[in-house]
């Protein structure tokens, strides 16, 4: 049984199951022998001969680690050291070794890193030290106390000697804990997520993302506390309950019969508790748990930076939150952001000119409308609708060379990424290059009209590209349109491929006046009402002016929310709104605007009821934690500044092996019962 499992085991630990094998082995030999005792004296004796229990065998692993247990205090850390070292200090200090360089078979180099990985000191062991043997059975990247003293370093290379001046002279050496042999440290290799921690280990860049973000944590924090009015950090529960947010939820069972927790989606709901309860200032760093296909890298779990202010409009928030932004910017980014309130754009426009709620407003590609330009026959060969929509853009070429152009899109078309535009339903993009040398510059199938028409408009340019869409009639829903998704694609890949350079810079925009109310989209729980629609933000947020709180009971799709989207370059760091102070207007919201059902209603008495007392006008905003941190490093994914990020679709943790399966005992405790084909360990 223990060969077997030993074999199951990396080879690291075969040894120590063999050794423990052994030992236990001799122990029950023991008792054998023992429990024999009593039968005939020539039995007995052969007996006791064949079974005398060996002394066991001292462990190794055991050995070592006892004297891992104690290990004496380092007199300085890594970076008191390299500032105020002096030639001849004694001292103990702790790190990761690295590789050995043997000069002789009497002098040898090694490197120790120190334990935040940031900086190094040359240890210099010496046959006189004695210290040679012991550094030889210590592998690289093992714990390790060091005890030397300091010396100035003997390197020819004077600006190296200036920035590192100090080696240690090896005078004794504690192991902590041997690397083992099977792991591979080499520069350059790949480890697998399951092995995050040697990510983290062999990736200064991540741990440095990892530092930033405290960092950026910090400044927010000192940001916030030193307001006057100041702001106070207070933490909400993790176990909330089940209420139709918006988003849907992860369910915690209890070992209570049918009753469960649910994972806050947001602390949305307690901080506006808190408005009514006399703090009229809150944030915190708060963990939110939506469970969502990981698409468009989001994570089941992230941080938000939440924060509430009582008395309070969405003005005062959006000025609360650009302070915070220039803070970190100026601090963090040492870069300081143009003077003046951001700019601001409202859904409509946003969606308008780039088909999109988070439009990146660096690279142009303006969106325009052209449908009553277009001849007849162009608008159905692009499309199969009835008096459909047709916009355009244009796509700056690159030198005015018509065939580098040409070249670009049509790999772009015949990517993974361009290849779903041309399945729309709606009709594949119609694509034209701008081409001086050819009839109508290429333009003909526009038609002539239309052709001038985009050639002044779109200021067009030998080699420019212009792109058509059509979509349905109809009000603008959702974060994008399906041009402004190409746009987005496009301008992507035409850096990636190097036909554009990349923008830089930041350009935040706040995007203003979301509609209150969105068509309800089956693949979102909403809040679960009958109106045909769900609230666009969260069913709190509040009509803008007292002509949309008209709107409500006349025509709510007329609605405009007082909800504010913060967008960098395309992304939206996070979003916020005034909220419905009233328990009678909010009560009316849920009931007769999304018509929701007594029983989910009920769900919302805690916050009806705290409204109800007297709770004062109030607004918030929560910022994407991660995302903000990933922007400010610039970084593609949220993964690059997590710790232990989730991956897959599914939202799996790789490393710990989440989610795992229910045992049937974990079923019985939380009473779940399965259908047949789920398998219950
Ligand atoms: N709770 C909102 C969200 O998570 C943010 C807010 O409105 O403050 O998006």
């Amino acid at each position: 049984m223990f060969l077997t499992r030993a074999a199951r085991c990396p080879p690291q630990l075969r040894a120590s199951y063999v050794e423990i094998s052994n030992y236990l082995r001799g122990r029950q030999i023991g008792r054998v022998s023992a429990l024999q005792a009593h039968g005939s004296p020539v039995r007995q004796y052969h007996e006791a001969r064949l079974f005398i229990p060996k002394p066991p065998e001292p462990l190794q692993f055991l050995e070592d680690f006892k004297k891992s247990i104690d290990f004496p205090r380092q007199t300085t850390d890594f970076k008191t050291f390299l500032a105020e070292a002096v030639p001849g200090q004694k001292i103990v200090i702790y790190g990761y070794l690295g590789k050995s360089r043997e000069l002789s078979k009497k002098l040898t180099f090694v490197q120790l890193a120190d334990p935040s990985m940031r900086h190094a000191v040359q240890l210099v062991s010496t046959a006189a030290s004695k210290t040679l043997p012991a550094l030889k059975a210590i592998r690289a990247h093992s714990p390790v106390v060091v005890h030397g003293t300091v010396q100035p370093k003997q390197a020819k290379d004077t600006v190296m000697a200036k920035n590192d001046p100090w080696e240690i002279y090896l005078e004794d050496i504690q192991l902590l804990n041997q690397f083992p042999l099977d792991i591979v440290m080499a520069r350059g290799h790949v480890h697998p997520p399951k092995h995050r921690h040697l990510q983290l280990r062999t990736s200064p860049d991540l741990r440095f993302s990892l530092r930033f973000r405290a960092e950026v944590a910090n400044a927010c924090r000192f940001k916030l506390l030193g307001l006057r009015p100041d702001f106070i950090e207070i933490e909400t529960p993790m176990l909330f309950k089940s209420t139709p947010e918006g988003a849907r939820e992860f369910l915690v069972p209890t070992r209570k019969p049918g009753l469960a927790y649910a994972l806050p989606q947001s602390p949305q709901q307690y901080k506006q508790i808190l408005m009514a309860s006399g703090f009229s200032r809150y944030f915190q760093f708060a963990r939110c748990f939506r469970d969502e296909d990981l698409r468009a890298d989001r994570q089941p779990e992230f941080t938000q930076l939440d924060l509430e202010m009582g008395f309070a409009s969405g003005e005062d928030v959006m000025e609360i939150v650009e302070g915070m932004m220039r803070h970190l910017w100026a601090r963090q980014m040492m870069d300081l952001l143009p003077e003046g309130p951001f700019r601001r754009m409202t859904y409509l426009e946003a969606m308008t000119r780039y088909g999109s709620d988070k439009p990146d407003i660096r690279y142009g590609m303006e969106i325009s409308r052209v449908e009553h330009l277009l001849p007849v026959d162009l608008i159905q060969k692009i499309t199969s609708l009835t008096d459909p929509i047709v916009e355009a853009f244009k796509v700056k070429g690159n030198d005015n060379d018509t065939e580098a152009t040409s070249e670009f899109i049509t790999r772009f078309l015949d990517s993974p990424e361009g290849a779903p535009f041309n399945e729309n339903p709606d009709g594949g993009p119609g694509i034209f290059v701008f081409d001086v040398k050819k009839p109508l510059s290429g333009l003909q199938p526009l038609g002539w009209q239309a052709a001038e028409y985009f050639e002044d408009k779109l200021k067009l340019e030998h080699g420019d590209l212009i792109v058509l869409q059509a979509r349905p009639q109809g009000p603008l829903t959702g974060g994008s349109t399906k041009l402004g998704d190409l746009r987005r694609a496009l301008h992507f890949a035409a850096v990636t491929m190097g036909f554009k350079p990349e923008p830089h810079g930041f350009e935040f925009l706040w995007i203003v006046d979301f509609p209150l109310f969105t068509p309800s989209d089956s693949s979102e729980p909403g809040q679960g009402g009958l109106a045909g629609f769900s609230a666009t933000h969260h069913p709190f947020t509040s009509p803008k002016t007292a002509k949309d709180v008209d709107w409500l009971l006349k025509d709510p799709s007329r609605c405009i929310a007082d909800h504010y989207d913060l967008v960098v370059n395309g992304v939206e760091l996070g979003g916020g709104s005034r909220r419905i102070h009233n328990a009678a207007v909010q009560e009316l919201i849920f009931r007769d605007v999304l018509q929701m059902p007594d029983e989910r209603v009920a769900e919302f008495d805690h916050l009806l009821e705290a409204l109800r007392a007297g709770c004062p006008p109030h607004a918030g905003f929560a910022l994407g934690f991660d995302r903000l941190v990933a922007v400010m490093l610039g970084k593609d994914s949220v993964r690059d500044v997590i710790a232990f990020p989730k991956v897959g679709k599914m939202g799996e943790d790789p490393m710990v092996g989440a989610p795992s399966p229910i045992t049937e005992e974990a079923a019985k405790t939380y009473h779940m019962s399965f259908t047949d084909d789920l398998e219950i360990r």
